[in-house]
C-alpha cells in the first residue's frame, strides 16, 4: 500500500532535519501528512490530528488557506521571481517592507529580507559588526547571547544558540560568541565588565525562548537590558522568529515590554510557513548609518532576498492576521489555554509550573516527591500518548528541562482549545498510570 511504500522511501532517501535518525530509520515516520484544514492535519491512513504546535510554531493562520495559495499563484503567473541586487526591485517586496515598517514598534522602519530565521540571525550579526566598523569601532565584534536561547543552525546562529546539544555537530564554532545566564541582568553586566564594552557589538535575546522550553522574559527584564545596552554602546537584537506576528498576543512580543530593539528578527509567522521568508528590521538610525557610511556596496545578499512570490504571500498572510483579529484571538485563547493548564495542574501532582503568553505555553513535569525532575524524562511520554490520541505537541528535554510545549495556530477557537486540553488530559492519565506501576 502507498503508506508502506512511502515509509520505506522515506527511510532510504530523506534525511530528516533535527531528528533521531536511528529511530527514524528503525521505526519509520509516525505521520506522513497529506492535507490540513484549520488546526487539523490528516495523514496517509486518514487519521486526523489536532496540531498543538502550528508545526514549528509558525502556521499562525492555520492550514488550507486558499487565499495564500491564490496570492502565490497570482504572483507566480505574473512574475515569480527576480533578484533585488543593486538597482532591481519588485512590488511585493516594496509593499511588504513598508507594511512591516508600519507594524514594527518604534523606528524599526527598514527591512533586509532572508528566507528564514537562521539566515536572519547570521545577517543581524554581520550588520551589527558592520555598523560598528563603519563608525570606526572594528574591535566591537562580540555577540552576547543567552543560555537556552535558540537562534538556528547556520554557523553564526549555531554559535549564538545556548542549548548545548545543538553544538554537537561541530567542534569548530564561530569566534566572538559569548553566552550569559538566561534572563539574568547580573550575568549580562558581569559579562560586559569581563569582555569590555569596547569589544561587544550586540546582545541578542528572544523575548520568549521557544526551543529552550518556552521561558518568558520576566517583567522589567527587557527594559533594563535596553538601558544596559544604551549605556554601553551595545546594539540590542531581539529574535522574534517565533514570537512575531501575534504568537504572544501582541503583533511583536517586544510590545509587551515597551522596548524597541536596534535590530528585530522575524521569519516563520510572516508567511505562516506557506513559503520560506524571514528578515532583519533595523532602526532609521542604523539604516541611515549604513547609507551614509557604506563605501558603495553592502556585500551581503541572498539570491532570494526580497523574493517576489514569498513577499506576496507574506502580505496576504498579514492581511489575514489583521482582518481576522488573530493577535487579539491569540491573547484571549491564550488565557483559555492557561485555564486548561491550571485545571490539569490541580488534577496531576506531577505537573509543576505552567505558563503561557498568548498562544505559546508550557507545562513542566516534576517529581512530586522530590520537587525535582524525574530521573527519566516524562514529557516525551506525554507527547507520545498525546500523538496516539490525535494531538501533536513537542517536548524539551535538555538543559534540565522536562517540559511539554504548545503553540497552536492563532485561529484556534474555544472548542478546539477544550479538545486540546481534553486529549492532553487523557495522555496525562496514561502517563500517571505508568508512573504508578
Ligand atoms: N530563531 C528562533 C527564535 C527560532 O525559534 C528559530 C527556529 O525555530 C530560528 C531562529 C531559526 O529559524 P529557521 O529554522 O527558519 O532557520
Amino acid at each position: 500500500d502507498v503508506h508502506e511504500i512511502l515509509i520505506d522511501l522515506d527511510k532510504k532517501h530523506f534525511i530528516h532535519p533535527t531528528s533521531s535518525l536511528k529511530q527514524q530509520n528503525e521505526s519509520g515516520a509516525t505521520f506522513i501528512f497529506t492535507s490540513g484544514e484549520g488546526v487539523y492535519l490528516t495523514d496517509t491512513s486518514g487519521k486526523r490530528v489536532l496540531e498543538g504546535m502550528a508545526s514549528l510554531w509558525n502556521v499562525n493562520v492555520g492550514y488550507g488557506r486558499k487565499e495564500l495559495a491564490e496570492a502565490a499563484y497570482d504572483q507566480m503567473t505574473k512574475l515569480a521571481f527576480t533578484n533585488s541586487f543593486s538597482s532591481m526591485s519588485n512590488e511585493p517586496a516594496i509593499r511588504l517592507a513598508s507594511k512591516l515598517a508600519e507594524l514594527a514598534p518604534g523606528n524599526l522602519n527598514a527591512v533586509f529580507f532572508t528566507s528564514g530565521g537562521s539566515e536572519s540571525n547570521d545577517t543581524a550579526y554581520k550588520l551589527a559588526r558592520y555598523y560598528w566598523k563603519l563608525k570606526g569601532h572594528a574591535e566591537k565584534k562580540k555577540i552576547i547571547s543567552q543560555k537556552k536561547g535558540y537562534h538556528g543552525v547556520n554557523i553564526g546562529a549555531t554559535s549564538a544558540t545556548g542549548i548545548s546539544p545543538f553544538h554537537s555537530l561541530t567542534n569548530s564554532h564561530a569566534p566572538d560568541f559569548v553566552h550569559v545566564d538566561t534572563f539574568s541582568l547580573d550575568s549580562l553586566r558581569e559579562c560586559i565588565k569581563r569582555e569590555g564594552a569596547n569589544h561587544i557589538a550586540a546582545f541578542i535575546t528572544e523575548p520568549v525562548q521557544g526551543a529552550g522550553g518556552v521561558n518568558i522574559a520576566p517583567e522589567g527584564y527587557l527594559q533594563e537590558v535596553r538601558k544596559i545596552c544604551d549605556e554601553n554602546n551595545i546594539l540590542l537584537i531581539v529574535d522574534e522568529v517565533i514570537t512575531g506576528f501575534g504568537r504572544t498576543g501582541k503583533m511583536f512580543a517586544c510590545e509587551h515590554y515597551g522596548v524597541t530593539p536596534d535590530l528585530m528578527l522575524f521569519a516563520k509567522g510572516v508567511t505562516s510557513g506557506y513559503i520560506p521568508l524571514g528578515g532583519v528590521m533595523v532602526t532609521d538610525t542604523i539604516h541611515q548609518e549604513l547609507i551614509d557610511l557604506s563605501e558603495g556596496v553592502l556585500l551581503h545578499g541572498y539570491t532570494y532576498s526580497g523574493h517576489a512570490t514569498a513577499c506576496a504571500v507574506g502580505l496576504k498572510n498579514i492581511e489575514i492576521i489583521e482582518n481576522e483579529n488573530l493577535v487579539e484571538n491569540s491573547r484571549i485563547m491564550g488565557e483559555e489555554l492557561l485555564n486548561g493548564f491550571k485545571s490539569l495542574q490541580m488534577e496531576f501532582d506531577f505537573i509543576g509550573e505552567v505558563r503561557t503568553l498568548g498562544l505559546i505555553g508550557a507545562i513542566e513535569m516534576v517529581n512530586p516527591e522530590t520537587n525535582e525532575r524525574f530521573d527519566t524524562l516524562i514529557a516525551p511520554r506525554v507527547s507520545a500518548e498525546a500523538a496516539k490520541r490525535g494531538l501533536i505537541v513537542r517536548t524539551v528535554g535538555f538543559e534540565g528541562m522536562d517540559t511539554v510545549v504548545f503553540s497552536p495556530p492563532l485561529i484556534i477557537n474555544k472548542q478546539e482549545i477544550h479538545e486540546l486540553i481534553s486529549i492532553l488530559r487523557e495522555a496525562l492519565i496514561a502517563v500517571q498510570k505508568s508512573l504508578q506501576e
